[in-house]
C-alpha cells in the first residue's frame, strides 16, 4: 500500500478532531491521549473491547464529559474552553443511546417533536410535520400515537433515532444503538442506519456489531486501554490489522484476519459468531 489512503471529505477540516484527550474517573484513565479526527459525511466506527474507552470518547465528542487534558474541536470551536456554549453546541449533535432515554410519558411523535417545540419553539403542526416526516424515514409512522412501552427495543431506537435527527444535526454520534436490543430487532436499527449513512449523514458508531463496521464504516479506529491502537479504512484493518492486539480483539469475534486468504484481499470469516435465533 502507498502513502496515506485517501479519505471521504479529507479535503475539507475535520468535522470533529480530538487532540491528545485524556478523561479521568478517580483512578482509572478512561482516556489517555487519544488523538483522531472525523470528516464531514464520514461514518467512522469505534470499535474495541469493553472499558478501553469509546464511549467515554463519544460522550467528550459533545461536551456531557469534560475532558482532563487536551482538546475537542467541532466544526472549529473548542468544547473544552469554558467560554463555549454547550447547549447551542449541542443542538448541532445528535446522540443516541444504548438505552434509548425516551420519555416514557410521550408518545413516539411527541418524543421526536419535543426538542423543536420546546428549544426551536417551532409551532405545533410544522413541528407535528416534520415529526411525522422522521417516523416514515424511520418506518414508524404508524406507531406515531404510541409510547414506548408500546414499542420494541428496536421500535423505540428508531424513535430515538427520529428525535435525535429532528434538530437536524450536523453529526450523529451512536453509543452501541443495538446493544440493549434482541437480537430479531438489532436488523432494522442497523438498515436505519445504513440509510442514513448512504444519505451522507457524518455518523459516530461505538459498535460491536463488527459486520457493520465493516459493510458501512468508511474509517474504524480501533481502541484498546484507553488509547487509540490503531485506525484505517475497514477494508486494512479487519483483513490486514497491523497491531497484534487488534487481530486478537477481531479473532476473538470471529474475525480471520491474517493474509490467509484466496489471494483476492477478501478476509474470510471463520466460526462466525451466529446469533442465537431459536
Ligand atoms: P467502552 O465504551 O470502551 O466500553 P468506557 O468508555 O465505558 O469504555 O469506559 C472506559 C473506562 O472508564 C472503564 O474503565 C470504565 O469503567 C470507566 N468509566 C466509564 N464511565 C465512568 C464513570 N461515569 N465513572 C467511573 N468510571 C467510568
Amino acid at each position: 500500500m502507498s502513502g496515506h489512503p485517501t479519505r471521504v471529505g479529507e479535503h475539507e477540516p475535520p468535522i470533529l478532531l480530538f487532540e491528545a484527550v485524556v478523561k479521568r474517573y478517580g483512578n482509572v484513565l478512561a482516556l489517555d491521549g487519544v488523538h483522531f479526527h472525523v470528516n464531514r459525511g464520514e461514518v467512522v466506527c469505534l470499535i474495541g473491547p469493553s472499558g478501553s474507552g469509546k464511549s467515554t470518547l463519544l460522550r467528550c465528542a459533545n461536551g456531557l464529559e469534560a475532558v482532563d487534558g487536551g482538546r475537542v474541536i467541532f466544526e472549529g470551536i473548542d468544547l473544552v474552553d469554558r467560554r463555549t456554549n454547550l447547549v447551542q453546541v449541542r443542538q448541532r449533535i445528535g446522540m443516541v443511546f444504548q438505552h434509548f432515554e425516551l420519555f416514557p410519558h410521550m408518545t413516539a411523535l411527541r418524543n421526536v417533536t419535543s426538542g423543536l417545540r420546546t428549544v426551536r419553539r417551532m409551532p405545533r403542526l410544522e413541528a407535528d410535520a416534520r415529526g411525522l416526516a422522521l417516523l416514515q424515514k424511520v418506518g414508524l409512522v404508524a406507531k406515531a400515537g404510541q409510547h414506548p412501552a408500546e414499542l420494541s427495543g428496536g421500535q423505540q431506537q428508531r424513535v430515538a433515532i427520529a428525535r435525535a435527527l429532528a434538530m437536524e444535526p450536523d453529526v450523529m454520534l451512536f453509543d452501541e444503538p443495538t446493544s440493549a436490543l434482541d437480537p430479531e430487532t438489532i436488523g432494522e436499527v442497523l438498515s436505519v442506519m445504513k440509510r442514513l449513512a448512504d444519505e451522507g449523514m457524518t455518523m459516530v458508531v461505538v459498535t460491536h456489531e463488527m459486520d457493520f463496521a465493516r459493510r458501512v464504516a468508511d474509517w474504524v479506529v480501533v481502541f484498546d486501554r484507553a488509547r487509540v491502537l490503531e485506525e484505517g479504512p475497514p477494508a486494512r484493518i479487519f483483513e490486514q490489522p497491523v497491531v497484534a492486539r487488534t487481530r486478537e480483539f477481531l479473532s476473538h469475534l470471529g474475525w480471520h484476519a491474517d493474509a490467509d486468504d484466496a489471494g483476492d484481499g477478501v478476509a474470510r470469516r471463520f466460526a462466525p459468531r451466529e446469533r442465537e435465533t431459536s
